[in-house]
């Protein structure tokens, strides 16, 4: 971190900041000009916070040279996090990872028939949601505990490990002892009391990205979780708001290389709630699996008319399988193998 100060900061002034930061157990190194002087922080500095810095009157710039994340960071974690799910590895050289499912389960028979179709097109996870985060209060909630067995029953059936959405702290024990992976939503994904809970599980957690969040800000997130001690954390971008109303979000895939260049954790690509539209989620999956993501998760519907949720932009079980082959090529094209 570099800090400026004004022309003119009394020589008081100066010792006081150095003091501070030698307190917060930072080198400081000062450069005395003729107008101005300059600091040079060297050490941990993600305890720094830049406004407060320059709340100072005296400070004229502060310039953050590193990131404000240490665990997420891959300067001090240069290999690939690879994250097991119950036997299923995502991130570094591992196969591309698919997660297929209903966005809501609606019964047992439901999310059964629906389990055994995506693993018969070739999917490695089933997703399904039993807490449902709704626009509307009157829209359909999610089956809550009924929802996450019906989902155990299904991983006993099919053998695939089970994707949940988890949105409080209060259901944690449950989730804890029934779901293989956590998915975070995207409205809670900077719900940080919820962030440092989940972050003391000893199950992995699916990090979806803000309706409206910066790239840091979701690698933040990640640093909340593993900040309180957990590791296993897995990116999911889903699309973010735009002016466009064609999609329902718009899908942003340069994230998959800045957060690999930027982290060393795996990161997989939502086309279903990016678009909103089963006409755009082939393409938007081939594109993925081209940018380089580690996996897939999509929403898969034997009924998408009479879905619970999310239906217009679900998949029926034999264009998943398509879908599937596809990447296929393209994974292999690109030097990646799927399972
Ligand atoms: C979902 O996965 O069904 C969901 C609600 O996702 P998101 O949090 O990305 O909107
Ligand atoms: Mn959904």
């Amino acid at each position: 971190m570099i800090i400026s100060t004004k022309k003119g900061t009394p020589l008081q002034e100066l010792e006081r900041i150095i003091k501070n930061f030698e307190c917060m157990g930072l080198q400081v190194t000062l450069i005395r000009g003729t107008d101005y002087n300059v600091f040079g922080l060297v050490g941990d500095t993600t305890k720094v916070n830049v406004k407060d810095v320059a709340a100072n009157p005296w400070v004229d710039q502060v310039t953050r040279v590193s990131a404000p994340y240490k665990r997420a960071n891959r300067l001090f974690h240069e290999a690939d996090t690879v994250v097991d799910v119950n036997g299923v590895r995502i991130g570094g050289t591992e196969p591309i990872v698919v997660i297929g499912g209903p966005c809501s389960v609606e019964g047992d028979d439901q999310i059964c028939t629906i389990a055994e179709a995506v693993k018969n097109a070739g999917a490695q996870m089933l997703r399904g949601g039993a807490y449902k985060p709704r626009t509307s209060p009157y829209a359909f909630q999610g089956l809550g505990t009924e929802g996450v067995m019906d989902m155990v029953h299904a991983r006993k059936m099919t053998g695939l490990p089970i994707v949940s959405e988890l949105m409080s702290a209060d259901k944690i024990p449950e989730f804890e002892e029934n779901v293989d992976l956590m998915q975070i939503g995207a409205r809670n994904m900077q719900n940080f009391q919820l962030l440092k809970e989940v972050g003391k599980m000893s199950k992995p957690i699916l990090l979806k990205r803000g309706l409206a969040n910066t790239i840091e800000e979701w690698i933040m997130s990640a640093e909340y979780i593993m900040a309180a001690g957990n590791d296993n954390v897995i990116f999911c971008e889903r699309g973010i708001r735009t002016f466009e109303p064609y999609t329902r979000n718009t899908l942003d895939l340069s994230v998959i290389p800045i957060i690999k260049e930027k982290t060393h954790l795996p990161i997989i690509i939502d086309p279903s709630h990016a678009t909103g539209n089963y006409r755009y989620v082939e393409a938007m999956s081939l594109a993925a699996v081209a940018a380089g993501a580690d996996g897939l998760i999509i929403e898969v519907h034997t009924d998408p008319e009479h879905a619970w949720s999310d239906g217009a932009q679900s998949l029926r079980p034999e264009k998943f399988a398509q879908v599937i082959e596809k990447c296929r090529t393209v994974a292999a094209a690109v030097g990646r193998e799927m399972y």
